[in-house]
């Protein structure tokens, strides 16, 4: 490239400037992904409780069952193309979105999917079958047991590098540097919108079930903080028992590390609401499903009492404690369509 300034100057020394050390935005932004969602979704203008708020409709990603799972997809697709694997191993939990997007995904790109599901939460075993009839062929229902899904990964692993395959095993829920890039290229996305809309949100509520969501949007978060831009509080609500903050921040470092970013989150900034988890994941009360149909009367979302009530409830008791100045956003994840059919209200 010419530098018009060095064409006009007639300085005998040329100035070679040291390359630019490439910015942490740069470097996320650079991870490989396919296209298989319809973005950027919409950001819409509501109000939860008289307080205006901003509904990003990650429900309307448009593959699939729809959902913010699909940018996960996108990223990890990526990166197990640009890696030359040709199958994918995983397992994931009794009631999901992932299995039913993940199979289709990787069929549209000639990659063989092995998605082993453990029977947690417990739900009855016909439901069960039902549920991930519609999933696709290569999901194997397991039991209960840790042990008995590590040695079937184990197996099948070993198996399909025995047939000169290049398996390509993820972590439950996708839990990847690849997959939280993903959500932080979603989480830029909405910033790209706000400014747009001339507002800037106080903070996002996201629903954290293994958090690899949550994950991606602190990522991203910081990074435009060291940028200049003023911060946003990024809420993540708990829908599974167990020590989700210690899974982000395993994530965000292995992500930080993976991409080589200088940046690295400040730990207390994962901040997990607590929600009404009745004993376990996907258990709800009749005022949880009454919380879902009030929301989808009143503002046209369908969200389910697993993933985006919890969400939708904790948003409502935060609000009823604080007077948000700036609008805040409920992150719209997606939806189970057979919640109803696969537990009752406890
Ligand atoms: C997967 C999912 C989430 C959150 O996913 P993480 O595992 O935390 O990344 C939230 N809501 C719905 C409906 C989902 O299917």
């Amino acid at each position: 490239m010419r530098n018009p300034k060095s064409a006009t100057s007639n300085q005998s020394q040329v100035e070679i400037a040291a390359p630019e050390p490439l910015s942490d935005l740069t470097r996320l932004k650079a991870a490989p992904s396919i296209r298989l969602g319809k973005w950027p979704t919409p950001l819409e203008r509501s109000y939860c409780n008289d307080i205006p708020i901003l509904v990003k409709r990650d429900d309307l990603s448009g593959f699939g069952r729809g959902g913010v799972k699909t940018r996960k997809i996108e990223y990890l697709m990526g990166h197990v193309l640009s890696n030359g694997y040709d199958e994918v191993i995983t397992v994931v939990a009794n009631v999901t979105n992932l299995a039913h997007d993940i199979v289709p995904a990787f069929e549209r790109h000639g990659l063989g999917s092995r998605i082993f599901v453990i029977d947690n939460p417990l739900v009855a075993s016909d439901e069960r079958r039902r549920f991930f009839s519609s999933a696709g062929a290569d999901v194997r229902l397991l039991g209960a047991g840790r042990a008995e899904s590590v040695a079937r990964m184990l197996m099948a692993t070993l198996g399909s590098r025995a047939r000169g395959q290049r398996p390509f095993v993820a972590l439950p829920s996708l839990g990847h540097p690849s997959a939280v890039a993903g959500s932080a290229s979603g989480f830029l996305e909405m910033v790209d919108q706000v400014l747009e809309m001339g507002e800037w949100p106080e903070s996002v509520f996201i629903t954290a079930a293994s958090g690899t969501t949550l994950a991606g949007f602190l990522l991203a978060e910081n990074v435009l903080r060291e940028k200049g831009f003023p911060p946003i509080r990024v809420l993540g609500v708990q829908v599974h028992e167990g020590p989700v903050n210690k899974w982000v921040l395993g994530l965000v470092r292995w992500a930080e590390w993976s991409f080589r970013l200088s940046s690295r989150l400040p730990a207390e900034r994962i901040e997990i609401l607590a929600s009404q988890l009745h004993g376990g994941f996907c258990r709800y009360t009749s005022a949880d499903a009454d919380l879902c149909k009030r929301v989808q009367s009143e503002q046209r979302l369908k969200i389910d009492p697993f993933f985006g009530g919890k969400t939708w409830a904790a948003m409502e008791s935060w609000l009823a404690a604080n007077r948000p100045q700036r609008p805040i956003v409920y992150w719209h994840c997606g939806y189970t369509p057979d919640w109803q059919a696969m537990a009752e209200p406890s």
